[in-house]
C-alpha cells in the first residue's frame, strides 16, 4: 500500500490502486467515464468524509465525491491520480411518518428509496433507473414522470448534511446556511462540498395508480413527436409522460409514465396520442402503488452497463419545427445500430414550473418539455466519432432550445454556467465563494468562485 505523508489518516474502507477491489471500485455506470484514481474512500460514516478530505488537502490531491456511479461526463466523479470520496455504503432511510419526513444517507440510490417509501404508503419522486445515486442526482434538480405532481426530487429537499473543504460538518436548512440549502436544490455535484445526509418531505401515496407503455415503430417517430409534444405539456397535471426515440437501426419509439388516477380516466387523456400511428404495443394498467414504481424502475444494474455515451441536454419553450426534427432524423440516422442511444423527451408543468425560476439555484421551470439526446459505443476507437455526432447536433438543436440540465451535461459546451443556471449563476458564484472559496471541490463543469 503506498503511504502518503500527513497527519491524518483515512478510516472508512480504503482501497488504493493495485489493491484487491480496485477494478470493480473503478467501474461506473457509463465506461467513458472510469479513471484511475490513487484511492477510494468508501466511507462508512460522516467521520470518514471528513478524514478523507482532510487527508487528500494534506498530500494536495484532487477530491471527487461519488455516490451512486452514475454520472454522465468524464472527471466528475473519478479523477486520475485522486481520492474518490465514495459514500454508497451509507445507506440508513429513516422515514418520520408523522411529520411526513424521511432522511436519507446519500449512498442510497433512488430505487432503494422510492420503494421503500412505496412499500410504507408515500410517495417520493424518481427519475427513469433506479440505480441512480440520491446523492448527486438531487444536487442537481432531480426530473422524472412525478415532478409535475410533487415537484423535482431537490423542491422537496429540506435540510442536508455536508462535510466542508475544512472537513467540517455543516447542516443546511431553512434556518441556517440557507444559502447553501438554496445552492443544493439545482446547483449540481461535487460543488460545495461532500454530502452525507438529506431530509426530504414526503406524501401520502394513492393505494393505486396507473401506469402505461406505448410502443411504434420507428419510422413513425415524427407523427408521434409532434402529436406528443403539444399534448404533453398541457395534459392533466397528474400525467407524467417520457417519450424515447431510438436508432434508425434496430430502434423504436416508446411512451411511457404514470397517471394518478383511474385508468378510465388515463385512457382518455392518452387517446389523442394512442390513436396516432399504428402501436406495437400498448399497455395501460392500474396497480397498487409499490408496483407502479416497479414497473417504472426497471432494473439498471451499474457493473455490467456496457454502452459508453456522450449526452446533451436542453428545453424546449415551443413544440421543435420540421427543422429541429430533419436534425433529429439525421442524429438517429448515424447513431450505432441496436445502442442505447436516441432522444428522450419529458413533459414539464404543473409543479415543477409552478416554482420561481429563482427560488431554487434549478432555473429552467417556464419551459413545455425537457429534452435529450445520447450516443452510444462500445470500442473506444468508436468514441470520437460519437461525441462529435451528439455535440454537433447541439448545434443544429440550438436555435429551438434553451439551457442545459446540469445532470446531463455536456463538456462541449462553452462558457457553461448561464446555460446551466440561466441567471441564478451569479448567485451561486458567491455561494461558492462562501462554502468553498479555495475551490477544493471542483471538476471540469464546477462553480468557479466569485
Ligand atoms: C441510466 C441513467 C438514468 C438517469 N436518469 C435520470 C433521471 O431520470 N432523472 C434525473 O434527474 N437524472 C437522471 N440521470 C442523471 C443523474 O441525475 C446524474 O448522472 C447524477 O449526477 C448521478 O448521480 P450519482 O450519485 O448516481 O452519480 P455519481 O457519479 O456518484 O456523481 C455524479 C456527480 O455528483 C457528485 N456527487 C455525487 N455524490 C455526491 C455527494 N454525496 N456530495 C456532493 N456531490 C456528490 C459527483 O461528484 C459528481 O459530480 C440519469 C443518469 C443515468 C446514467
Amino acid at each position: 500500500m503506498l503511504l502518503l505523508k500527513s497527519q491524518t489518516k483515512l478510516t472508512g474502507k480504503v482501497i488504493f490502486r493495485g489493491d484487491p477491489g480496485y477494478e470493480a471500485a473503478r467501474k461506473n455506470w457509463d465506461p467513458h467515464t472510469d479513471r484511475f484514481p490513487k484511492v477510494f474512500v468508501f466511507a462508512q460514516r460522516t467521520q470518514d468524509v471528513a478524514n478523507a478530505i482532510k487527508w487528500a488537502r494534506e498530500n494536495r490531491i484532487p477530491i471527487r465525491a461519488r455516490s451512486g456511479r452514475h454520472a454522465l461526463e468524464t472527471n466528475l466523479s473519478q479523477v486520475n491520480g485522486g481520492i474518490v470520496v465514495d459514500v454508497s455504503d451509507m445507506k440508513k432511510i429513516k422515514l418520520d411518518k408523522k411529520n411526513g419526513t424521511v432522511i436519507v444517507e446519500t449512498g442510497n440510490r433512488v430505487g432503494r428509496i422510492a420503494k421503500s417509501l412505496a412499500a410504507q404508503g408515500f410517495i417520493a419522486p424518481f427519475g427513469d433507473s433506479p440505480t441512480v445515486g440520491i446523492g448527486g442526482i438531487t444536487l442537481g434538480g432531480g426530473i422524472g414522470p412525478l415532478q409535475r405532481t410533487i415537484g423535482l426530487i431537490s423542491d422537496n429537499l429540506i435540510e442536508l448534511e455536508m462535510v466542508d473543504a475544512n472537513g467540517k460538518v455543516i447542516i443546511a436548512n431553512h434556518k441556517q446556511n440557507a444559502d447553501l440549502l438554496w445552492a443544493s436544490r439545482g446547483g449540481g455535484g461535487g460543488n460545495f462540498g461532500i454530502c452525507t445526509r438529506y431530509k426530504f418531505k414526503v406524501r401520502r401515496a394513492p393505494a393505486k395508480a396507473t401506469v402505461y407503455k406505448v410502443t411504434w415503430p420507428w419510422d413513425q417517430f415524427e407523427q408521434v413527436l409532434k402529436a406528443w409534444q403539444r399534448w404533453a405539456p398541457s395534459v392533466d397535471t397528474r400525467l407524467g409522460s417520457e417519450l424515447n426515440i431510438g436508432p434508425k437501426k434496430g430502434g423504436n419509439v416508446t411512451m411511457e409514465g404514470l397517471f394518478l388516477g383511474s385508468t378510465e380516466e388515463a385512457i382518455r387523456l392518452l387517446s389523442p396520442i394512442t390513436s396516432i400511428g399504428t402501436p406495437t404495443e400498448k399497455t395501460i394498467r392500474l396497480l397498487p402503488y409499490p408496483q407502479v414504481v416497479n414497473f417504472l424502475l426497471a432494473p439498471d444494474p451499474v457493473l455490467t452497463q456496457r454502452y459508453s455515451n456522450q449526452f446533451s441536454s436542453g428545453f424546449a419553450k415551443c413544440p421543435f419545427p420540421n427543422k429541429a426534427i430533419k436534425s433529429m432524423r439525421e442524429f438517429l440516422e448515424k447513431a450505432e445500430a441496436n445502442s442505447t442511444a436516441g432522444f428522450f423527451f419529458l413533459n414539464w408543468g404543473g409543479a415543477v414550473s409552478r416554482v420561481s425560476p429563482k427560488a431554487t439555484a434549478f432555473y429552467w421551470r417556464k419551459v413545455k418539455f425537457y429534452v435529450e439526446w445520447n450516443s452510444s459505443w462500445i470500442k473506444p476507437s468508436d468514441a470520437a466519432k460519437n461525441i462529435t455526432l451528439t455535440r454537433n447536433t447541439r448545434r443544429k438543436l440550438q436555435p429551438f432550445i434553451v439551457g442545459s440540465y446540469i445532470n446531463v451535461p455536456d463538456q462541449g459546451i462553452k462558457n457553461s454556467g448561464p446555460v446551466y443556471y440561466g441567471s441564478n449563476f451569479s448567485r451561486l458564484r458567491k455561494v461558492k465563494a462562501k462554502y468553498d472559496p479555495n475551490n477544493v471541490f471542483n471538476n471540469p463543469q464546477s462553480i468557479p468562485p466569485a
